[in-house]
């Protein structure tokens, strides 16, 4: 809790997207202090720490005491100090959601290092920094913005020019200190007397550190000019951001946009020619450096002595050549991708392999938090157009490729194909009634079997399409780690081991059969549909109101994300442990696999219903709410 502060007895009013670095600058100007004084003044840092660093993750938001202790200082109301972080946007931008959100309590900061967020630099527009000429901005320079952070702002569209990237003394981004420094959020601190408009990083020359100090709303040109076609796609951007369409939708499309500018990278020069010519120059010399073997990244990334990067799934540092990315994502996403000229199945064929580092997070957030649509359509394509190729190279194990040379194993049983029984109407993990139906039904063992209730669903997708183990698991949204990487969660079954009968092509029909007779659901639809879906706050009072007096504790967050895994286990057919309550976003970053245990352990005794059953009202409440939820889904369907 920050301590109390006297009001400041001079402050200023925010500009219009003014950031709080900006506004901080501004005000060390107007009260002749250095950053860290005026830090320690307005409550960022203790009052007695010389040594303390103002925390980058002031930016993205502040918590409700300091925000109200900040806020009283410097004279403003909580909800203009709110905007000068960029909290606003977490439920629009994907990569401030990664940064922040944190599911049933109140968001704060997680994982600051975001590639599409740009949190230890800053782009600017050196007539915005100038000034509009008032009087307050004569004497004290214009806003550092908060848009500058986000990736996806490339120009001003106030001043018609391409944001620069860094200081034309220095090189470096702007406000990013030194290049290898940790995330601070106002380099320099200590500098006295520097314009709010001065560069603020440090010089590393000579043994004497001296801050560049060049002044960065001078008249240097952008190195090309602000097209009309870029100028419309900025547009459309900063419009995402705050426009009138559902917050959701608008994060899909930035997901998508990042996860066709990871394409487009990683299949140079395939798509060159959706980029603007003016952008092509600056984009190719960009891009050929990571073209080479992603397992010797080139001296420029070696120098900063990180592993080799996710070049892939980042941004371009410069502003024009991410504009030209953003452009060719932009117009891939707008094609028809069955239509004779898209370039997105050509593209798909002539990329590197999925174990390839630079991807980064591309195919997670592909999974999560792109749109169904582009999904589908990516799907789609290896589905129709590609030879297997593509995934299998992508098992980076031995183990995973004996996974793959049981297409062959099982190429007998792909005779299950004339029943009519489409992929998407086979549950991700068996209902154990399901189960039992198919196997020995007087088998205890077999109906608390996770493996079988796993692996019978990938191996009947195979039998009933084209699929081979692999892609069968991963069109039922199994992650590709589980089948591929070095401790296997899902492997083929040996039927002679594992099966009483030990028939697999008997199994797979009798089950089949059992699913012919079950009302035809899209599993796979409700899948994607409720991708970030978790119980609201109304439901969840609501259900809890339902505890009869006196029967154990009040349920905590904890009972909280079960109910939510079970809920949504319960109406998509899905495994307890893939429910968007345990993924990203909404799954603490910190959090590993074996935290997630207990949570398992008890979603296993609710479902089995073993004594002692923990919350049994709170299972039936449940069942109930699930089917309620089916209900709503059948009929908007
Ligand atoms: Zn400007
Ligand atoms: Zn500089």
């Amino acid at each position: 809790m920050p301590a109390a502060q006297a009001p400041l007895p001079r402050s200023l009013e925010p500009l219009p997207d003014e950031s709080l670095p900006g506004f901080l600058l501004r005000l060390t100007h107007r009260l002749d202090l250095t950053s860290h004084q005026l830090a320690r003044r307005v409550t960022l840092i203790p009052p007695d720490d010389p040594h303390a660093r103002v925390s980058a993750a002031h930016l993205l938001m502040m918590q409700p005491a300091r925000l109200h202790a900040f806020a009283e200082v410097t004279r403003m109301t909580t909800a203009d100090a709110d905007a000068l972080t960029l909290r606003s946007y977490a439920d629009r931008y994907p990569a401030l959601a990664q940064a922040l959100v944190r599911p049933g309590s109140i968001p704060r900061p997680r994982r600051l290092s975001q590639p599409w967020l740009l949190m230890n630099l800053s782009r600017y527009c050196p007539a915005c920094l100038a000034g509009d000429g008032t009087p307050i901005q004569a004497a004290h320079g214009g806003p550092w913005k908060r848009q500058w952070r986000l990736a996806v702002t490339f120009a001003c569209l106030d001043h018609w020019t391409f944001l620069r990237s860094e200081c034309p003394r220095c090189r470096l981004p702007a406000l990013s200190g030194r290049s290898a420094s940790p995330l601070a959020l106002l380099p320099a601190a200590n500098a006295p007397r520097l314009h709010p408009a001065q560069c603020r990083n440090w010089l590393d020359g000579s043994g004497r550190r001296e801050v560049c100090g060049h002044r960065l709303d001078g008249a240097e040109p952008a190195a090309a000019a602000l097209t009309p076609e870029l100028a419309d796609l900025q547009t459309v951007l900063l419009d995402l951001l705050g426009s009138d369409e559902p917050a959701e939708l608008a994060s899909q499309r930035f997901a998508d946009l990042q996860v066709a500018i990871s394409l487009i990278q990683a299949g140079w020069p395939v798509a060159a020619e959706l980029a603007p010519a003016a952008t092509r120059a600056i984009l190719e010399a960009h891009l050929t450096p990571q073209q080479q073997d992603g397992h010797d990244p080139g001296p420029a990334v070696e120098s900063a002595g990180s592993p080799p990067a996710a070049v892939w799934s980042a941004p371009p540092g410069d502003s024009i050549a991410t504009a030209g990315l953003l452009f060719a994502a932009y117009h891939l996403l707008a094609q028809d991708s069955s239509g004779p000229r898209s370039a997105l199945p050509q593209l798909l064929r002539n990329l590197p392999t999925r174990d390839d580092i630079r991807w980064g997070r591309t195919w997670h957030m592909l999974a999560h938090q792109a749109s169904p649509s582009l999904r589908r359509r990516i799907d789609q394509v290896y589905r129709h157009r590609l030879s297997a190729d593509w995934i299998r190279q992508g098992a980076p194990t031995l183990r995973a490729s004996k996974a793959n040379t049981t297409q062959k194993v099982f190429a007998s049983t792909n005779t299950l194909t004339d029943l009519g029984i489409a992929p998407e109407h086979i549950p991700q993990c068996l209902p154990g009634s399901w189960l039992l139906a198919t196997t020995l039904k007087d088998s205890e063992r077999d109906l608390t079997s996770y493996r079988l209730r796993r692996v019978l669903p990938v191996h009947l997708v195979q039998a009933i399409s084209e699929m081979n183990f692999l892609e069968a698991a991963a069109f039922l949204g199994i992650p590709t780690s589980w089948t591929t990487q070095s401790r296997l969660r899902i492997k083929p079954l040996d039927p002679r081991r594992d099966l009483k009968n030990g028939d697999l092509p008997a199994t797979l029909r009798l089950l089949a059969q059992h699913v012919l007779g079950q009302e035809k659901v899209d599993y796979r639809a409700r899948r994607m549909q409720f991708s970030r879906w978790s119980i609201d706050d109304m439901t969840w009072d609501e259900l809890c109101r339902q505890r009869p007096p006196g029967r154990g504790r009040k349920p905590n967050e904890h009972t909280r994300e079960c109910a939510s895994a079970f809920v949504w286990s319960y109406f998509t057919g899905s495994e307890f442990a893939l429910a968007p309550v345990f993924q990203p976003p909404m799954r603490p970053h910190d959090r590993t696999l074996s935290l997630d245990m207990p949570h398992l352990t008890k979603l296993r005794r609710w479902e089995s219903k073993e004594p002692p059953v923990p919350a049994s009202w709170l299972c039936t409440a449940l069942e109930e709410h699930a089917r309620q939820v089916i209900a709503t889904i059948s009929h908007a369907s």
